[in-house]
């Protein structure tokens, strides 16, 4: 019988394993449903104060509107775009040529490929993904301008375009050593690649503030001054009197205000965009600190770090048996001979882009709660209620984030609690309750 055709076990396997998809996606859709009601019930009924109602200006809701469709569909051409190269045997005649290249002949049947083929075919492939990639990121670039929030210039979207494409290179020894821990460990593997995954997450949570963000941003001290004495005065009662803080320059691409916290251990930084330091008041600012200093002290980016841990170990289980049945069942169709094959690759990419998507509501769940209580900390550590309820009618009124989205899309992409929401909960919470 030939290698491909599907044995009755195979098949069996692939129906539990379906099923058993679709009860974890099934239990983690209740799962994120339920966090997100404890996260409404926080919430006290009493309606805000009228000086605290949004007035969303009529242009912001076509904004809103075209950035709901560039988001939507920006995924579904990724997943058809992977598809797509499958079905129409373009990931074959990639492998090829990779082959062709390097003047070599592909591994003997069922061996895994050489690092330099993985690269060359990754490159090839990320080359050619930007044919259903960059029509969004285009899209996006024209809206912001459109608007008047972007102040890139096109070569310089091109430039961290290609950016993005050299620091994707790095996954290419990730994806070389899980075809190798396949070929040797077919069935245990995904636990030893999993081990060997969760030292690269940390590390890279760790680099990615000093050597990855600085190739797009510049980043300097928060300036001495008044504001400076406050904001670390607000660290001092924190309990962060050694915080970095620091100052990006955000707004040599874009008008929107923001402020975030990245790294951790010894490169975890508060970051301001400037633009938040030249647009907002001292009070909205400090509102501002009091909710990063929360993410800070809580330690919000290394529960985010676990998360993903614990999503990545569920990615290879489900890869580790998901994509041998794939290639048996789809592989003659799509020209991929074996597991180790290059061509598979979309197919591993596809699996990926589809637990990503799948996972989505879980992700914005825990988000949002740890939102939620960055938000708290903040009120608490600055008192600032009013500055804090106007900081998020600015959100609305002038970088025009939708204050209330459609529930279902809030559901599943939703990372902050909508922005009505926020501020009712900002003008009654009561700081003497935990
Ligand atoms: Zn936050």
């Amino acid at each position: 019988m030939p290698h491909w055709r599907r044995s009755p076990d195979s098949l069996v396997t692939f129906r539990v394993l379906w099923r058993l998809l679709a009860l974890l996606f099934c239990l983690q859709v209740a799962f994120a449903g339920v966090a997100q009601e404890v996260s409404r019930s926080a919430v006290r009924t009493s309606e805000p104060d009228e000086a605290y109602t949004i007035r969303v200006p009529p242009e912001a809701i076509a904004y809103q509107r075209w950035g709901r469709v560039i988001g939507l569909s920006s995924t579904a051409l990724h997943l058809m775009g992977l598809y797509l190269l499958l079905h129409c045997g373009g990931a074959c005649r990639l492998r090829d040529t990779v082959y062709r290249w390097l003047r070599c002949s592909p591994p003997q049947y069922g061996h895994p490929p050489a690092l330099r083929a993985c690269a060359l075919y990754f490159l090839l492939y990320s080359l050619v993904a930007l044919t259903w990639r960059f029509p969004p990121t285009l899209a996006r670039f024209g809206l912001e301008h459109a608007y008047g929030f972007s102040r890139q210039s096109l070569p310089g979207l091109l430039g961290d375009t290609l950016l993005s494409l050299l620091f994707g290179m790095a996954l290419v020894p990730v994806l070389a050593g899980g075809y190798w821990l396949h070929w040797r460990l077919p069935r245990t593997g995904w636990v030893v690649a999993w081990l060997a995954l969760l030292p690269l997450l940390v590390f890279q949570s760790l680099i990615y503030p000093v050597f990855i963000a600085p190739a797009y941003h510049r980043y300097t001290p928060l300036p001495a001054g008044e504001l400076r004495e406050q904001v670390m005065e607000l660290a001092r009662r924190a309990g962060i009197p050694d915080a970095r803080i620091l100052v990006e320059d955000t707004s040599r691409r874009t008008r929107h205000v923001n402020a975030y916290v990245t790294g951790i251990g010894p490169t975890a930084r508060i970051v301001f965009n400037d633009t938040a330091l030249r647009i907002l008041p001292r009070d909205q600012l400090l509102a501002m600190t009091g909710h990063e200093i929360g993410h800070y002290v809580e330690g919000h980016l290394r529960v985010h770090l676990m998360a993903a841990a614990i999503g990545a170990g569920v990615f290879l289980w489900g890869a580790w048996r998901i994509l041998p049945l794939c290639i048996r069942r789809y592989g003659p169709r799509w020209g991929v001979q074996h597991t180790y094959d290059l061509a598979g690759l979309p197919a591993v990419l596809l699996v990926l882009s589809g637990f990503l998507l799948l996972q989505s509501p879980l992700e914005s769940a825990l988000s949002r709660t740890l939102e939620r209580r960055a938000d708290a900390y903040g009120l608490r550590l600055t008192g600032l209620r009013e500055a804090t309820a106007r900081l998020f009618v600015g959100f609305a009124e002038r970088d025009y984030t939708d204050p209330d989205p459609p529930r279902w899309l809030h559901f599943w992409f939703g990372t902050h609690p909508p922005l009505k929401e926020r501020i009712r909960f900002t003008l009654t919470f009561d700081a003497s309750v935990r």
